[in-house]
């Protein structure tokens, strides 16, 4: 329990959500951007338990893709993510996260920088045999699950950033259909597994709606 507990030092926080004050919508809410996807149907199969896989295998080869792909999004428009234009972690209009380092102690912190430590946070401990485990033999431990829900967390919070700062760059790199593909397995693997609490979505809340409206989650 005490490595989970440690790593949860590094979660980060929210401060106290505010509502927002503007009014224009953001250009991911709307037509025919947030309807845009290259996958049609529904996630449900494709996000379930097959038989004979360990549940935690399961957990681990999508995790590891998951952070895999966003990563590789976040890198096509990292360009635009710079300290001076996303001076904070923010996920639209009274959303802000602080970062929170192994002491406990937070900070505010551009979104680059949030980010990059976001990703070299997941990506120390997909490298961590103990966390992570590869080998023959080798366990997954106790704290497994909640290890990845912490990483879920964090992952959200970057799929906020690009929706709700750099979606118009997505737009013109006509990755919209792809990155609201990645966002809806996203998503319906996060339920299915119970990995997303109902605060961590707030920021695409309303996206949300519209993609289970369109049936396509799980
Ligand atoms: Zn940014």
């Amino acid at each position: 329990m005490s490595g989970f507990f440690n790593i949860s030092g590094k979660f980060g926080s929210k401060t106290k959500p505010k509502r927002s004050t503007s009014s224009v919508r953001p250009l991911f809410l709307c037509q025919p951007y947030c309807n845009n996807s290259i996958v049609k149907g529904n996630f449900k199969t494709i996000v379930q338990l097959p038989k004979y896989v360990d549940a935690n295998e399961w957990l681990a080869v999508n995790v590891f893709d998951f952070y895999n792909y966003i990563n590789m999004f976040y890198g096509s428009i990292s360009d635009f993510c710079t300290a001076r234009d996303c001076p904070n972690m923010s996920a639209g209009a009274g959303f802000e996260y602080l970062w929170m380092d192994g002491q406990k102690k937070t900070s505010k912190v551009p979104a680059p920088q949030y980010i990059d430590f976001v990703m070299s946070w997941i990506q120390t401990l997909i490298n961590d045999e103990n966390t992570f485990p590869t080998k023959d033999g080798r366990d997954f431990p106790p704290t497994f699950q909640q290890t990845v829900r912490a990483i879920f967390k964090q992952l959200i919070r970057v799929f906020a950033h690009v929706y709700h700062s750099h979606y118009d760059k997505m737009l013109s790199l006509c990755q919209e259909g792809h990155f609201n593909s990645l966002f809806a397995h996203f998503v319906s693997f996060g339920r299915e597994f119970d990995l997303l609490d109902k605060k961590d979505i707030v920021p695409l809340q309303e996206l949300i709606d519209i993609m289970d409206s369109n049936g396509i989650l799980c």
